[in-house]
């Protein structure tokens, strides 16, 4: 008999809600934080230089620049890639909306490309069919922490002499062909928000080898503005120029104490993360009717996310009922992404709408984000599979 579902009045697996992502934050993080409020320098002070040479060294990178979120620091790296108006930025469609917004920020037109159907990373072969005269970079993202194909997409760029940015958000403490997330494109962007691998409350970084970029950038954080408070306050004058429009998008240092701190224990939680989501491809290959993502050789994924498509086939409800089933079990499912060129804004501005992107709009309908964080236990993992088997066979046609 088919266990009666909790979303039908049956027992849920689990009584509280099972997240999909939640930070790890320790004793040690605290006191780093604390630390910082009882010195002098709250904000512009001498850990944000200790934080970006932490994140570089991690990384591999030459720079690091440390900003307010992710979002800024795609905003920075297209500013620095010389993204402006009347550019063309092609973008990833399987993605947070600030991916292709950073563009728009800069008076650029997003251009989507579509996502390999296995992967539902940015297809290399999909790109050259957008590029115009008016292109200027291309932003492909690391869907889920699995790193894209940048051989490909590098080759592609360096034919038609594009600017190539990592929207890396999913993705730190990967790599690809041995090479580290954050050494892979001319510009790679990082989030701190909780819900990602690391992280300050709010927080961005940006990576690059080229310390004429991480430079433009630091003035771009600070209003446009060559010097910083500090380096005023070490010389003792006033004087300071704006040379270029920018931002406050300044993290504080308060935060990138919390970041040294949390960058310590990455790899380790990294390797949590690959061996959860190793628990849930040996338990789900039992499950006909619900497959993970195609892993290529050759990369270390990083697990921000951990991704299923349905086998609507099979099954006689569609991924809202299922969905809805499995939040009914306390398991905290959601679903990355809804493509960006199908959000109002993007047709009602740009035009764009259902065709355009036909991999990344099939899959859509399918996928859902199973939880994966570092502090999930062995019964966490358990209960999410348990909870899959009992809503797939309760729709099983
Ligand atoms: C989280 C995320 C962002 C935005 O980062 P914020 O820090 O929330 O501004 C951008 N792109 C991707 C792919 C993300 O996952």
């Amino acid at each position: 008999m088919k266990a009666k579902l909790a979303v039908d009045g049956g027992e849920p697996v689990r009584r509280t809600v099972l997240p999909y992502g939640r930070q790890s934050i320790d004793d040690e993080d605290i006191s780093a934080v604390i630390e910082v409020l009882r010195s002098d320098w709250l904000t512009t002070g001498p850990k944000i230089g200790q934080f970006e040479a932490a994140f570089a060294q991690q990384t591999g990178a030459a720079e690091a620049v440390a900003v307010s979120n992710g979002t800024a620091a795609l905003h920075a790296a297209m500013y620095a890639a010389g993204v402006g108006p009347g550019d063309e930025v092609i973008v990833t469609p399987m993605t947070f909306a600030a991916s292709a917004n950073a563009a728009v920020y800069l008076g650029a037109k997003p251009i989507f490309a579509d996502v390999e159907p296995e992967t539902l990373l940015l297809d290399p072969n999909k790109i050259e069919e957008k590029i115009t005269a008016r292109t200027r970079a291309i932003v492909a993202v690391d869907y889920a922490g699995q790193p894209c194909d940048y051989d490909a997409i590098n080759a592609v760029a360096q034919k038609h002499t594009l600017v190539v940015i990592d929207d890396a958000c999913h993705a730190v403490g990967g790599s690809y062909n041995g090479r580290p997330i954050g050494t892979l494109a001319d510009l790679n962007t990082f989030s701190l928000h909780p819900v990602k691998h690391l992280t300050t409350g709010e927080g961005g970084v940006i990576t690059t080898h080229d310390s004429e970029l991480a430079r433009k950038m630091r003035v771009f954080r600070n209003h446009g503005i060559t010097t910083d408070h500090r380096q005023r306050a070490e010389q003792g004058g006033f004087f300071y120029e704006m040379v270029d429009l920018g931002y406050n998008y300044r993290l504080t240092d308060f935060q990138a104490a919390l970041g040294i701190s949390q960058l310590k224990k990455l790899m380790g939680w990294v390797e949590k993360r690959q061996a959860i989501a190793h628990m849930y491809d040996a338990a789900l290959a039992q499950v006909d009717a619900v497959a993970p993502l195609t892993i290529r050789s050759g990369v270390s994924h990083a697990y921000h996310l951990y991704m299923v498509q349905l086998d609507l086939e099979r099954l006689t409800a569609d991924r809202a009922a299922i969905f809805q089933a499995l939040r009914a079990e306390g398991i905290g499912v959601n679903v990355h992404y809804i493509p960006v060129h199908l959000h109002p804004y993007y047709r009602q501005t740009f035009g764009t709408g259902p065709g355009d992107c036909p991999a990344a709009e099939a899959a859509y309908e399918r996928l859902l984000t199973l939880p994966i964080f570092p502090q999930m236990t062995n019964s966490d993992v358990e209960d999410v599979v348990t909870a899959v088997e009992k809503v797939v066979e309760a729709y099983q046609k």
